[in-house]
C-alpha cells in the first residue's frame, strides 16, 4: 500500500490521501483548504492525479475541510462511489450544495473587480449544481458494518465523536501474504460531548494516520465547569431586561448549544425565554440530526425516548428562514436566545443581533469556538469597546463572554489517553491535520513515548508502506505554501463565507425598507426605475 499525502499536511486543512494497492486507486477524504490566501490557493489547482482513475472514495466526516473538494474531484471525471456514514451523506447533501453556492458567490464578487480592472474573469471551483450532482455518489455505511469497496480491500467506519456522523477508518488489506490494518483517525472528537458518542476506543493498528489539530496544547476552560456559567449568564440577563446573543456554527456547534439549553431548562437552570436559531443552514442540519437518532449517545437516546422528541429541539424554540422573520428579531429587547451564524461574528445574520445589542448593558454576548485573529469575534473577547459593524460605530456595554471549553476536538492530553487503550501500538505513524509546530512536536513526542516510527510529513510525501520507505515527492513541496499563522480554524472558515450573501441580502432590504418608509416620492421612482434596469 502506497499513500500519497495530498492535504492537512502540516497544516490543518485540505484533508486528501492518495492511496494505492495492486493496482487500486482510491481517496481517504478530498477537503478544501482553508485560511489565507496562499492556502485558499490550493483548491484552484489541478488534481496531481486523474480523478477519472479513482475507484472510490472514503469519506471520515462533512465538514468541508475533508469534504469540500468532493464537487471539484466530480467535476473533473470521477463518477464512482463515495463511502461514508448514513448521517455524513444526509449532512453533505446540504452543506456542499451550500459550499457550491459559496464559490459562485465569491468568485462573482472578484470577477466585478477584475471586470472593472480589465481583467480576466476567473470560474469558480464548482457550483452548487455540480456539488448537486456529487451527492448520488455518497453511499451509507454504518458505523462497524464491514464492507468491500475493492477486491482485497475491507474497511469499517468507527464513531469518531467528533461531529455527528464522523467516523475512523478500519482499513484491511493483505500484503505479501500478510493481513494488514491501516487507520485514520480522521478528526478524534472528546469524551462527553453532547448528542455525539465518545470516540471509540481503537485497540490495534499497523499503520496510523492521525490528526493532531491540538498536539501541542489543551483546550483553555472545561466545558463541565462552563456550563453552570452559561446558565448563570442566562438568569441574569434575562432578569435584567437584555438579550442572550450567541454566535455559532451552524452544523454541530448549534445543535449542541441547544442541547445544554434543553438540559438547563428540564433542570430549571435558567428562567423561561424564547430560543430562536436565526440561519438556514442550521435549520436544516437541526431537522437531519433529528432523523438520525441512531447516532446518538446514550444519554440524548433517553432523553429521546422520554420526551418524545430530540432533546436539541426545544419546546420554546422558533426558527427564523427568511431575511424578513430575521429582522423581526430585531424589535425584541428582551428575554431572547439568538443563535445566528457565522460563529466568528465576522459575517451573517448574527452581525445584525450585535449591532442591536451590542451598545445595550443589560445584554450578553457568548462565543462557543476559536475565534481567529483579525475577527469581529477575537476583538469582543479581547476587550473592545468600540467596533464598526456594517459600516457603523457600535459601542460595546454588553457583557461578553467566551466559553473555551467547547471544542470538537480531544486535545493533547486527550488524545494521548486514546493512545493508551491501544494493545497493539501502530508500528508507523503520520501526523497531519495540524499546523506545523503541533504536528512536528506531536510526532516526536508520540516516537519518544510509545517507541514508535512517528513522522510529520509534507505535503506531496510519498510512503511506501510494504517497504517502510518513503517514495518520490508527488507535488513538489515547495509548490505550496505553507500558512504562516494559518489557526486551527479549520471547520470555521467556510461558516464565514457561508453567510456573506445572507449579510448582503439583509443590507438591502434594508436599505429598500428606509426608501419606502422615507415616503420621498421622488426616491422611490428612481429606486423602481434603477431596479428595473438591473432586473
Ligand atoms: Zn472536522
Ligand atoms: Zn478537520
Amino acid at each position: 500500500m502506497k499513500i500519497t499525502f495530498l492535504g492537512a499536511a502540516r497544516t490543518v486543512t485540505g484533508s486528501c490521501y492518495l492511496l494505492e494497492h495492486n493496482g487500486c486507486k482510491f481517496l481517504v477524504d478530498c477537503g478544501m483548504f482553508q485560511g489565507n490566501k496562499a492556502l485558499k490557493n490550493n483548491n484552484y489547482v489541478d488534481f496531481p492525479f486523474n480523478p477519472g482513475d479513482i475507484d472510490f472514495v472514503l469519506l471520515t466526516h462533512a465538514h468541508i475541510d475533508h469534504s469540500g473538494l468532493l464537487p471539484k474531484l466530480y467535476k473533473n471525471g470521477f463518477k464512482n462511489p463515495i463511502y461514508t456514514s448514513t448521517a455524513s451523506v444526509a449532512l453533505l447533501e446540504i452543506m456542499l450544495p451550500d459550499s457550491g453556492y459559496i464559490q459562485e458567490q465569491e468568485v462573482e464578487r472578484k470577477n466585478r473587480k477584475l471586470m472593472r480592472a480589465g481583467e480576466h474573469m476567473l470560474e469558480p471551483i464548482y457550483t452548487a449544481e455540480d456539488a448537486l450532482a456529487t451527492v448520488p455518489l455518497c453511499k451509507g455505511v454504518r458505523y462497524g458494518e464491514e464492507f468491500s469497496p475493492a477486491e482485497g480491500i475491507k474497511v469499517v467506519l468507527q464513531d469518531a465523536g467528533h461531529i455527528f456522523g464522523s467516523a475512523m477508518l478500519e482499513i484491511f488489506y493483505e500484503e505479501n501474504g500478510v493481513q494488514r490494518k491501516l487507520v485514520f483517525t480522521g478528526d478524534l472528537g472528546r469524551k462527553d460531548q453532547a448528542i455525539v458518542r465518545d470516540p471509540y476506543p481503537m485497540q490495534s493498528a499497523d499503520y496510523m494516520v492521525m490528526e493532531s489539530t491540538y498536539g501541542n496544547r489543551n483546550h483553555g476552560g472545561d466545558a463541565e465547569k462552563e456550563i453552570p456559567i452559561f446558565a448563570e449568564v442566562i438568569t441574569k440577563t434575562v432578569r435584567r431586561g437584555g438579550n442572550v446573543i450567541i454566535p455559532a456554527f451552524a452544523v454541530d456547534r448549534t445543535q449542541d448549544i441547544l442541547y445544554l439549553l434543553n438540559e438547563m431548562q428540564l433542570n430549571k437552570m435558567i428562567p423561561e425565554c424564547t430560543v430562536y436559531v436565526d440561519s438556514p443552514l442550521a435549520i436544516k442540519a437541526t431537522e437531519i440530526f433529528s432523523r438520525f437518532p441512531d447516532y446518538y449517545d446514550r444519554m440524548t437516546a433517553k432523553l429521546f425516548k422520554e420526551e418524545g422528541r430530540p432533546p436539541f429541539v426545544l419546546k420554546n424554540l422558533v426558527y427564523t428562514a427568511s431575511a424578513a422573520e430575521s429582522q423581526q428579531l430585531n424589535s425584541i429587547k428582551s428575554g431572547a436566545i439568538i443563535i445566528s451564524a457565522s460563529g466568528m461574528a465576522d459575517a451573517g445574520r448574527i452581525k445584525h443581533h450585535l449591532k442591536h445589542n451590542l451598545w445595550r448593558k443589560e445584554c450578553s454576548v457568548l462565543f462557543f469556538g476559536y475565534q481567529v485573529e483579525g475577527t469581529l469575534g477575537r476583538r469582543l473577547i479581547e476587550g473592545e469597546k468600540q467596533v464598526t459593524i456594517h459600516g457603523e460605530e457600535v459601542e460595546v456595554k454588553a457583557e461578553i463572554y467566551n466559553m473555551e471549553g467547547f471544542s470538537a476536538h480531544a486535545d493533547h492530553d486527550e488524545m494521548l489517553e486514546w493512545l493508551h487503550g491501544f494493545k497493539h501500538m501502530p508500528g508507523r505513524m503520520f501526523m497531519t491535520h495540524g499546523e506545523e509546530e503541533s504536528t512536528v512536536s506531536w510526532a516526536a513526542e508520540i516516537s519518544e513515548k510509545f517507541g514508535v516510527n512517528a513522522i510529520a510529513p509534507e505535503h506531496g510525501y510519498c510512503f511506501d508502506l510494504a517497504t517502510d520507505a518513503a517514495g518520490e515527492a508527488v507535488v513538489h513541496p515547495a509548490s505550496i505554501v505553507h500558512p504562516e499563522a494559518a489557526t486551527a480554524a479549520a471547520d470555521a472558515a467556510s461558516d464565514t463565507a457561508r453567510t456573506l450573501d445572507a449579510e448582503l441580502l439583509l443590507e438591502i432590504n434594508a436599505d429598500i425598507q428606509r426608501v419606502m418608509a422615507s415616503r420621498d416620492v421622488d426616491k422611490l421612482i428612481r429606486l423602481r426605475d434603477y431596479l428595473r434596469r438591473i432586473r
